[in-house]
């Protein structure tokens, strides 16, 4: 697949893979080198919104690019399992969050049942003791 570079940065990869292929551009045979390229999709000018980064190969002679996965693609899926294994890692991770956010919620629950017992409990004395003081009173 090859595509036109519009308003993407290009960026040869250091230390890269590099590797010699007929070009379907310039049909020569050239080394082709691994880059990067950064797509920056922009609003009103001055907010970047996105940035998608892409892999792709490209020819030394003409500088045509062609995706890196249509030369390797054994290595896409190991990216695709990246990519999938940091998905889980995330959803793990919320997970885990609301875990403890609800196990927070219930301690705050029993703390709050425990205070209401406690201020029953403390106007339950309190009438005792006027009850005691009345009749104290009373039995005067
Ligand atoms: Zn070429």
């Amino acid at each position: 697949m090859f595509f036109g570079m519009g308003n993407r940065q290009l960026n040869r990869v250091q230390g890269g893979k590099k590797l010699t292929l007929t070009c379907l551009s310039c049909h020569k045979k050239a080394p082709f080198y691994e880059c990067r390229i950064d797509d920056n999709f922009k609003l009103y000018a001055v907010l970047e919104v996105w940035k998608r980064t892409k892999r792709v190969l490209q020819c030394g002679e003409c500088l045509a690019v062609s995706d890196y996965y249509d030369v390797f693609p054994e290595e896409k899926d190991l990216a695709e399992q990246a990519v999938s294994q940091r998905k889980q890692q995330e959803a793990e991770a919320k997970a885990k969050v609301a875990q403890e956010e609800e196990k927070q919620r219930k301690r705050q629950e029993e703390l709050e049942a425990k205070q209401r017992e406690e201020r029953v409990r403390q106007k339950d004395l309190e009438v005792q003791d006027e009850l005691a003081k009345l009749k104290k009173k009373l039995g005067k």
